[in-house]
């Protein structure tokens, strides 16, 4: 049985930054306070337990921590309100934001600077918008071109002359195209949009399809709460036979043969952006080993 990775899979830049830079604080304090889940997977959060990390939730919580606490945030990026409580508590605070969530709250500044009204493609409850926000001076979120025929929304646009957009990291292309097509038809004057979006998803999931087209059967790997793994695991289901598991133990023997009774010859491997590589590795190595 050939066992085939996507060409694009696991740890996205922005998460494997946050994961080295929490790697190397543990190997200098010893223990380190997240504020909030890194990622979402278990296998990550139980090793990294282990070796000292502890999680705190709630802003009230910096209070009860030593002086010399460490604190590092997430890729997503944290409100800028508690951005500043974090630093004015004291303690050692270490940013995490990946430097494309970043990008947004920059370019979004330079516009507001420039004197444009900024709107933000996006999902108002994600955390990276909701960050995103906290950083603006009262920018219009839309989600969906439908978004553009709400009455609040028509309405702010109709006074608009200088509009900047910028979107949420993960956005589709085809979402943001639509959504500016239907702002050409609009009465403003000008439009300003800066590419704020990542491919890391994109890639992932292209490179998940185009897999799934030449394999007999999919592995996808990845925290059964990971939101992108799970959308990869949909769009693998939709081409071939798929599977999502957490860990190898998840893997059971029989998935690996046809009706028919005969092995099957393919086996596709892909994981989410917030899968370590040593749980890809284990299923690697496990389906080598195995006899079928
Ligand atoms: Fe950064 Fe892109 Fe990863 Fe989001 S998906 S954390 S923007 S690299």
């Amino acid at each position: 049985m050939e066992v085939l990775l996507a060409d694009s899979y696991g740890f996205c830049y922005g998460v494997k930054r946050v994961v080295d830079k929490l790697n190397e604080l543990l190997d200098q304090h010893g223990n380190v306070y997240t504020y909030g889940q890194l990622i979402h997977n278990n296998q990550f959060t139980e090793r990294m337990t282990q070796r000292g990390m502890k999680l705190i939730n709630e802003l009230s919580e910096i209070e009860t921590l030593p002086k010399d606490a460490v604190v590092l945030t997430r890729a997503h990026g944290v409100l800028k309100d508690e951005m500043d409580s974090l630093q004015k508590s004291g303690r050692v605070i270490v940013d995490g934001t990946c430097p494309f969530v970043k990008a947004v709250h920059i370019k979004a500044s330079v516009l507001e600077n420039e004197g444009y009204t900024v709107l933000l493609i996006g999902d108002r409850n994600h955390p990276e918008v909701r960050s995103a926000l906290s950083y603006m001076n009262d920018p219009i979120i839309v989600e969906s071109p439908e978004d553009l025929n709400r009455p609040e929304i028509r309405d702010r646009l109709s006074q608009v002359k200088r509009l900047g957009v910028v979107m949420q990291t993960t956005q589709s292309a085809d979402n943001v195209s639509q959504i500016v097509k239907h702002l050409l038809d609009m009465s403003i004057d000008e439009i300003k949009l800066f590419n704020t979006r990542c491919n890391a998803t994109e890639e992932r999931q292209t490179a998940a399809q185009r897999l799934a087209h030449k394999v007999d059967v999919m592995l996808v790997i990845g925290g059964k709460h990971s939101a992108n793994t799970r959308r990869l695991y949909q769009l693998c289901s939709a081409i071939t036979r798929s599977y999502h598991i957490e860990t190898k133990d998840d893997i059971h023997k029989e998935w690996f043969y046809r009706e028919d009774g005969s092995p099957v010859e393919r086996v596709g491997i892909t994981a989410g952006a917030s899968t370590p590589d040593w749980v890809i590795r284990d299923v690697v190595d496990y389906l080598n080993a195995l006899q079928l």
